[in-house]
């Protein structure tokens, strides 16, 4: 991006209440077979609206024609059974009724990649896909056929880079891989989780993200942040190896989080995704807010490696909060951006 603090956002924004029931993770459609196939792509292009009329640099598909950020991926796979329900525990913190895997995982056919090339017409700005990581695809599973996470991981992985490839080639500028359960696994993060994103994003040339937040400003996920602490220092189990890595871009959470700024010292090198807009409240951000976050994040990031953004998907949240969140977010880069030309 030649543009000083490109904007973008985390995942999600808000389907329109005639698709989906607002304000809820998995909502069900409300429309059916060829109605359904094109209101997807009404909404895709009304959410794409929102974006530019706020300013947004990198715009998305707001996850338009997903249920849920991991799950309508592996429905399309061969190996998952979605009628056999098992209850497991997922990031370590509440339970679901999730899918079983009975057989060999495998991709017959592109996933997304329709959608994508939707997207690619419909504008000449940079776009961004997010995918789920291998770690979170597997921790929202029961495992009844491989009977080990990560070699689980690895088959997924394969399956994730054969879809990349296909979505750089429908013209995606950036693709992210959504890892919320990096801040949960070290170990196993440290061990095979970084290796399996790195085998995600093998040959690619467009550039790539992952995506580590707190999760959605869900119940379960607010109850486990009050249990963190004073300072959220989770981040720096993992920077490090991350650092190291081949992955171009990390987003994170810092907005209204205890997670210390400085961490993304650790991270020196990578162009940072900075969470400047809390989805765990309907209170909008002032511009000055969104401002002073960024401030604060220039001093362990160089500026042309600072992408503001927000901190999460905004799906849970009523439409016109989430539009008011994008403008505030433009309007807070915009701020600082005339502030580093000024110098
Ligand atoms: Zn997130």
């Amino acid at each position: 991006m030649k543009k000083l603090l490109p904007t973008s956002t985390a995942g999600s924004l808000p389907k329109p209440s005639w698709l989906a029931q607002p304000e809820q993770l998995w909502s069900p459609w409300k429309l059916q077979g060829d109605e359904l196939v094109d209101g997807k792509k009404d909404a895709l292009r009304l959410c794409l609206d929102d974006q530019q009329q706020a300013g947004i640099d990198i715009v998305s598909d707001g996850e338009q024609t997903r249920q849920h950020f991991v799950t309508t991926f592996i429905e399309h796979l061969d190996g998952v059974d979605f009628e056999k329900r098992e209850i497991v525990k997922i990031r370590d913190r509440y339970e679901a009724s999730v899918p079983t895997v009975f057989g060999d995982v495998a991709r017959r056919k592109p996933v997304f990649v329709e959608d994508a090339k939707f997207l690619r017409q419909q504008t000449k700005q940079p776009i961004k896909w997010a995918l789920p990581g291998p770690m979170t695809m597997i921790d929202t599973l029961y495992d009844g056929h491989y009977k080990s996470r990560e070699k689980l991981a690895w088959e997924f992985a394969k399956i994730l880079n054969q879809e990349a490839k296909e979505l750089e080639a429908a013209g995606v500028d950036i693709i992210q891989f959504d890892e919320p359960a990096f801040n949960v696994f070290f170990d196993e993060v440290n061990d095979w989780g970084i290796a399996t994103l790195e085998r995600a994003i093998e040959g690619l040339q467009c550039e790539t993200a992952v995506h580590i937040c707190y999760g959605y400003g869900i119940k379960a996920n607010t109850d486990w942040k009050k249990t963190l602490g004073s300072e959220w220092r989770q981040y720096e189990e993992i920077f490090p190896k991350l650092q190291k890595s081949n992955i171009d871009i990390v987003s994170l959470e810092c907005q209204n989080s205890h997670v210390p700024m400085e961490l993304i010292e650790l991270i020196r090198g990578k162009k940072v995704m900075v969470g400047a807009i809390d989805v765990a409240t309907n209170n909008i951000e002032t511009p000055e807010e969104v401002a002073a976050t960024l401030r604060k994040a220039l001093q362990f990031v160089d500026a042309d490696k600072l992408y503001p953004c927000t901190n999460c998907g905004m799906i849970p949240l009523p439409r016109h909060v989430a539009r008011g969140k994008l403008n505030a977010l433009s309007a807070g880069a915009e701020i600082v951006r005339k502030e580093l030309l000024a110098k």
